[in-house]
């Protein structure tokens, strides 16, 4: 360990990689970072965080915004939860803490989404806290180095995973609370699991820890991590009507327990052999959509959306009487602007329409 740890060190230092949020020591800057990259590739997160830190540079900043404007700046990167619990983290943080990330990792973990590995990230990387994190790339690096049939979805082995990545932050064996190495430890740890240590075809060749790696020892790096049981994919069938006038689209805020408070045009879920039509007028009436006629266009999108694939059929709809007002429920959004938080799905929707 003695040895392995200044090697990773080092290789970090001079291969890392120049992203945003690694000039940076603000713990709101690196907070929003950790979670925008934790369901989204580096590459679209940048120019998301650049955006976002532009409009709401500051915890204050974001606290004072309005949960819509957020979102809508979100709009695109999915996971919507992640928005909500960063507006909701923000205003604890102005309301209880004086509009600073709290360093103490209970009082910190105890914020809206904020879990152990947020707590880790942000504090060893903002703070210098003694604290590990553990996600699938630093997962995937512990169980080939120790060649351990740890898989990270398995809760009983994250447990062990999570033993392992606190046992090799730099000040844990001597119990400190914080080591000017433990930010770039733990970012190290990722970034070899990013860049090198890698899911298929890992670069062992030029790893610059394989001298301690068990399972590139014996031969059989392609066993670690085991690969846990697939969730079998569900179908979905939905339908969707589309208003369209003046660019705009009608749509309607998104209620239950996905995307929540995002828009989308109204629809409704289908059963696999049920005619579209009557649900969908329904669910329009719902809404105070009446006076309408319907005619399938015939576009079907598909969306994959966590483990639903859903196929959507793209109804148009026209008035046939006085148009709806615009309420808290229905707007007519601009669908190339930001000022409504469209759920990807509609975005592509709009596309498929507009050909
Ligand atoms: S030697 Fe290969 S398997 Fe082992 S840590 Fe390095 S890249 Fe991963």
């Amino acid at each position: 360990m003695e040895s392995l740890r200044p090697a990773l060190l080092e290789w970090f230092r001079q291969n890392r990689r120049d992203l945003p949020w690694r000039r940076t020591r603000d713990p709101y800057h690196i907070w929003l970072s950790e979670i925008m990259l934790q369901q989204t590739q580096v590459a679209t997160a940048t120019p998301y965080y650049e955006r976002f830190l532009a409009r709401f540079p500051t915890l204050a900043a974001l606290a004072a915004a309005s949960v819509d404007d957020v979102l809508a700046e979100w709009a695109g990167l999915g996971y919507y939860r992640r928005a909500r619990y960063l507006h909701a983290g923000a205003q604890a943080m102005v309301r209880d803490h004086g509009g600073v990330i709290p360093s103490d990792p209970e009082v910190f973990g105890a914020l809206p989404g904020v879990g152990r590995y947020t707590v880790g990230a942000v504090l060893s990387m903002g703070f210098g806290a003694a604290l590990p994190v553990l996600d699938g790339n630093v997962a995937r690096v512990l169980s080939r180095w120790a060649m351990a049939p740890l898989a990270i979805k398995r809760p009983e082995d994250a447990r062990l995973l999570w033993g392992m990545a606190e046992a090799l932050v730099p000040g844990a064996e001597r119990g400190d609370e914080t080591h000017r190495d433990a930010g770039d430890w733990n970012v190290a740890l990722m970034e070899l699991g990013a860049t090198v240590c890698t899911p298929r075809a890992p670069a062992c060749e030029r790893c610059p820890v394989a001298t301690w790696c068990r399972a590139r020892a014996a031969g059989r790096v392609a066993e670690f991590p085991p690969v846990p049981e697939a969730r079998a994919t569900e179908s979905l069938r939905r339908a969707v009507a589309l208003f369209e006038a003046n660019g705009r689209v009608l749509v309607t805020r998104r209620e239950g327990s996905m995307l929540t408070g995002l828009w989308e045009m109204p629809g409704v879920d289908l059963e696999q052999d049920m005619g579209a039509s009557p649900p969908l007028r329904r669910a329009l009436g719902s809404l105070g959509v009446t006076d309408v006629s319907l005619a399938d266009t015939g576009l079907r999108v598909t969306h994959t959306i966590t483990h639903h694939r859903i196929e959507v059929e793209v109804w148009r709809g026209t008035w046939t009487g006085k148009r709806p007002r615009a309420s808290s429920k229905l707007v007519w959004a601009d669908a190339d602007a930001r000022e409504h938080a469209l759920t990807a799905l509609a975005r592509k929707v709009v596309e498929a329409a507009r050909g």
